[in-house]
């Protein structure tokens, strides 16, 4: 679901903006939240198992809910920015939503660097020796973390900068 469904659907049922995102943001936040510490549960069960098919299974499952996980926090982070009036629609410094999606499409492995077989690599964000970097589609994810980056906010910490400058930047 994107930001524009939950506006729309404001509209629709005549409540306000920031009440439909209120509700939208009480359905993902548990959902999230649920989802990383299953996450974390499978990745502790992961450090003590040495079954190799059990840790190919668990490894599955964790990937399964890493790309289950990216889009109900791009959708949450979208929200909150709009709800916190970050992004206001037709303010003259306002990024659009064609420049926030462009902004998604850059490749990330131009700002994350994989080798050409896609192999985890070691993660930017925390001291790694042994790699734990995923890639996925066009995000990564890190078990030690145990967090996803897209493009923007792969370069909002890696850059120190805000979301709109993370777009701006990546236009
Ligand atoms: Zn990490």
């Amino acid at each position: 679901m994107t930001l524009q469904t939950t506006i729309k659907a404001a509209k629709e049922n005549g409540v306000s903006e920031r009440y439909a995102i209120m509700r939208r943001l009480a359905f993902l936040q548990p959902l999230i939240r649920e989802k990383m510490s299953e996450i974390g549960l499978a990745t502790k069960e992961l450090e003590h198992n040495e079954d190799p098919l059990e840790r190919a299974l668990i490894t599955a499952r964790i990937n399964e809910l890493a790309v289950e996980l990216h889009p109900l926090r791009r959708e949450s982070t979208l929200l909150l920015r709009y709800f916190n009036g970050k992004m206001k629609p037709g303010s003259s410094n306002a990024i659009t939503d064609e420049m926030i999606e462009h902004a998604r499409q850059h490749p990330i492995t131009r700002i994350v660097a994989f080798s050409s077989g896609r192999k985890p690599t070691c993660c930017p964000f925390h001291k790694d020796s042994n790699p734990s970097m995923s890639l996925y589609d066009n995000h990564v994810h890190c078990f030690v973390c145990n967090r996803s980056w897209d493009p923007i906010s792969a370069v909002m910490e890696v850059e120190k900068v805000s979301f709109r400058d993370a777009v701006l930047a990546l236009q």
